[in-house]
């Protein structure tokens, strides 16, 4: 068993909120090889969880991994090492990310604060829409440092960028260098400048026309799915469980999360390395005029819609 080096906690997960994208999640970690001992689902539907634990645990005779999964209440979040939060209202077809912020906002401050009172001195992980709004009502209710704090930001956007890429110029997305950044949401965008693959940039593989359509495709993704069924899933789920990996394996892995930016007073997706502290360090990648234009956007839309929570 994997423990963070001089102690002998177990590889605790605490999940809260076990709908569609925390039940991807669960079901992405039992089919992987990971080092999490105990899988701990909190929900308002007992019922459910009840249910999801009983068939979570039949996989475990086949599966790669050796989590054991039971239904749980905020106080087993004081000794867990990360608590991933997927609780709160989804997008419904014609909702934006942002429109889900009120709802959201009261579920988030009575979670949290029930996540702390159990002594919790762990890592929040984050998936609830708005992203980065969500990300910065946890980092604020938690009072935890903020590399403690991290949200899934972009890394399922830049899953979805790298896959598009990759179906046009037939490469494995892993070897492709792009990143979308800023809000996770409508003001996202790819830092096409610095976008690389094998050290050769993107104008070499794509016309400008090309790399437009991918962006707007990679934009549009959500809502084109949540047309044809309903919600977003299994993405984010293997999402989450990456930036699992990354912590409790100390992998030090780049992944573009929303993290807190001091300067600007907000989350936000850059890239960041990610490892068993949390978020250690986000990178500024050099960005040209324009795109430095989008990040401030980004950032204001951010700002806004933080303001626009009444407490
Ligand atoms: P869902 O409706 O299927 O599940 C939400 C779950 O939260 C339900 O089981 C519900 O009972 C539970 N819940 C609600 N309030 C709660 C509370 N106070 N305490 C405990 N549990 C509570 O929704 P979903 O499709 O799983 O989506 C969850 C969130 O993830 C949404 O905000 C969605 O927009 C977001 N999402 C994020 C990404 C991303 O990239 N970060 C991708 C897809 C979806």
């Amino acid at each position: 068993m994997y423990n963070r080096i001089g102690d002998n906690m177990k590889n605790k997960i605490v999940l809260i909120g076990c709908g569609n994208v925390g039940m991807s999640y669960a079901y992405a970690l039992l089919n992987q090889h990971t080092y999490v001992d105990e899988l701990i689902l909190i929900d308002m539907n007992k019922d459910k969880i009840e249910g999801e634990a009983m068939d979570l645990n039949h996989c475990l005779a086949y599966s790669p991994s050796r989590v054991l999964v039971r239904v749980g209440d905020y106080s087993d979040c004081k000794d867990a090492r990360i608590v991933v939060i997927a609780a709160g209202a989804a997008q419904e077809v014609g909702e934006t990310r942002m429109d889900l912020i009120h709802k959201n906002s009261k579920i988030f401050k009575s979670i949290v604060s029930q996540v702390m009172e159990s002594g919790f001195d762990g890592i929040f992980l984050v998936a609830t829409n708005p992203l980065d709004v969500m990300t910065y009502l946890t980092l604020k209710y938690s009072g935890l440092p903020s590399n403690k704090v991290i949200g899934s930001g972009t890394t399922l956007d830049t899953a979805r960028l790298r896959y598009l890429i990759s179906n046009k110029v037939n490469v494995c997305p892993k070897d492709i260098q792009a990143y979308v950044i800023g809000e996770h949401g409508d003001s996202e965008f790819v830092a096409w400048s610095n976008a690389n693959i094998a050290l050769t940039g993107m104008d070499f593989f794509l016309t400008k026309e090309e790399q437009s359509s991918i962006e707007e495709e990679v934009r549009n993704s959500a809502y084109e799915i949540i047309k044809r069924k309903g919600s977003t899933y299994y993405g984010i789920g293997m999402c989450l469980v990456r930036i699992t990996c990354a912590i409790l394996e100390d992998k030090k892995l780049i992944l573009p999360v929303s993290s807190y930016d001091s300067k600007n007073e907000v989350c936000i997706s850059t890239p960041a390395i990610v490892d068993q502290e949390g978020v250690c360090e986000k990178i500024y990648i050099p960005l040209s005029k324009d795109e430095t234009e989008k990040l401030k956007k980004s950032i204001n839309v951010i700002k806004e819609a933080i303001n626009s929570i009444k407490d």
